[in-house]
This record gives C-alpha cells, structure tokens and sequence, in this order.
C-alpha cells in the first residue's frame, strides 16, 4: 500500500519523505509531559518518530490511509501508545482537541493549515505546535515587527507565546513535491487566543497593510480617538500597521475600547 496509495489532492496530500526533516522536527519537540497530537498522519512516516518518543493521538480524514495505519502500526495501537481518529478533524475539534494536555505536531494539510494553528491557539490543552505548513504563512506567524509580513497573525502568535521557524523545506522533500515552499513553525504557548475583540481591532488595524494605521482604525473608531490613542503611545499618525508592536497594539486596544 506504501508505494500503492496515490495522493489524493483534495486532502492535500503530500508525503514528507526527507528524514534528515523528519529528524529535525523530532529534535525541536518541546520536552514535557505532553502528548502528542498528530493531525494528517498520512502513511504513517513522521507517526513513526513520534511514537518511538511519546503517546500519539492521530486524526486522518481519508478511510484508505486510517485502515493502512490500523494495519501499520497494529502493535503500537494494541499497547495504547497510539490512537487514531479517522474523520475530519475539524469536526471532532469542540474548544479542546483532547482532553488532556497535548502539543501538536503535524505536517499539516496546508488547505486548512492557518484555521488548525487558529484553533490550536485558542484550545486551551493545546501547550505548543510544531508544525510543517507553507513557507509564507510560517513567515507571517514569526513576523517581527517592523518586517514586511508582520500582520494580525504574528501579533496573535506573540500574544499566546513565541513563534520561530525551525527550518526551511523545499518542495523536493515530499511525494508528491507541492508548488510551494515550506517550513516548520514552532510555537511555544504561554497562553491561549480569548479575546475577539481584541483580534478584531487587528483585522480592522490590518485592512489594508499598506495605509496608516490611524487610517485604518478610523474604519471602526471614532477618528479623533485613534489620534488621541496614537499620540498618547508616542505613535506617529503616519505609522503603517506593521510598524506597531505586539504591546502597543495591547495598549492601542485598552485606549480604543476604554478597558
Ligand atoms: N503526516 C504525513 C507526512 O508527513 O507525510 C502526511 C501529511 S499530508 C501534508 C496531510 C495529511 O492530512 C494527509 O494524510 C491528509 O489525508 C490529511 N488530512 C487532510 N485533511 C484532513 C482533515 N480535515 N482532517 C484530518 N486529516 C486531514
């Protein structure tokens, strides 16, 4: 079946077969009590690491590949080291993926990689994510401010924790190869996403990236509030929204909405 299975595209499959990758992301694996919860094992290669390390709890959607794994990994499922969940993930995940502490570790399906970190960010039994998705979307979680991909996404990341890229992976790593580059993102969770407001101040402070910030909030505050918040933080009113950081869209926050 290994050699059988073909990729199926609208699950986005593709197959991390460099093991000097899958040996990296083994070696960036937060050591604690956590589990592990894998999203997308796939035929079962990065499955096979984790499970030498620590207890797993997989989630695949496609049936061929779960009865593949069920066959694969017989012993490790019998002993309990392993689960897995055959479904969608995005249906079984409630506000907690499991009920216990866990740290994700996945080469994700990148169609729904950024609503998974999302959600990941937000579940509180989730500890930390190490995560295979696309090279851009990792650059734009662990944006620092001041770089041009600093956005709503890396001000999130640097509110529930600490984002970096592990490594860069180029499409020759996978079977099949994928159009785009990728990279493994860690992030290392102090705390969980629980404020939509907040989040939605940063859509508004992100509208369009490349007009002032005082522009943008306009669109949700009262003009001569935005000025007054920017100036009191010692902010030009020329400023663009990736020029802020983290603690001063926090504080711009508390002005806006009077907390
Ligand atoms: N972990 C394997 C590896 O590294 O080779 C496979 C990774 S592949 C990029 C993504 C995997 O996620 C596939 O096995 C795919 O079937 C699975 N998948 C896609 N959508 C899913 C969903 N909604 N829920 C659970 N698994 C999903």
């Amino acid at each position: 079946m290994n050699n059988e299975h073909v990729a199926k595209k609208k699950f986005g499959q593709n197959f991390l077969k460099d093991r000097s990758v899958l040996y990296k992301i083994v070696e960036a694996m937060p050591n604690n009590d956590n589990i592990i919860a894998e999203i997308g094992p796939g035929l079962g290669d990065l499955t096979k690491f984790l499970v030498d390390v620590k207890s797993v709890v997989a989630f695949e959607v496609d049936t061929d590949l779960c009865q593949y794994l069920n066959r694969e990994f017989k012993e490790e499922i019998t002993t309990g080291r392993l689960t897995i969940n055959c479904g969608d993930v995005l249906e079984a995940w409630q506000s907690e993926l499991l009920d216990e502490p866990y740290d994700l570790v996945a080469n994700l399906p990148y169609y729904i990689a950024t609503n998974i970190i999302l959600k990941a960010l937000a579940d509180p039994h989730c500890g930390n994510l190490l995560v295979m998705i696309q090279r851009e979307v990792a650059e734009k979680f662990s944006a620092a401010p001041g770089e041009k991909n600093f956005g709503a996404l890396s001000v999130i990341a640097q509110t529930v924790g600490e984002a970096e890229i592990v490594v860069h992976v180029p499409p020759e790593a996978f079977d099949p190869a994928p159009k785009v580059d990728s990279a493994v993102l860690l992030i290392k969770k102090t705390a969980s996403r629980n404020d939509e407001v907040f989040e939605l101040m940063l859509k508004t402070a992100f509208t369009q990236p490349r007009k002032t910030l005082h522009k943008n909030l306009s669109a949700r505050y009262d003009k001569e509030k935005v000025r007054a918040a920017l100036e009191q933080l010692g902010l030009s009113p020329s400023i663009r929204p990736h020029q802020v950081s983290t603690a001063d869209y926090h504080q711009l926050y508390k002005l806006l909405e009077n907390i």
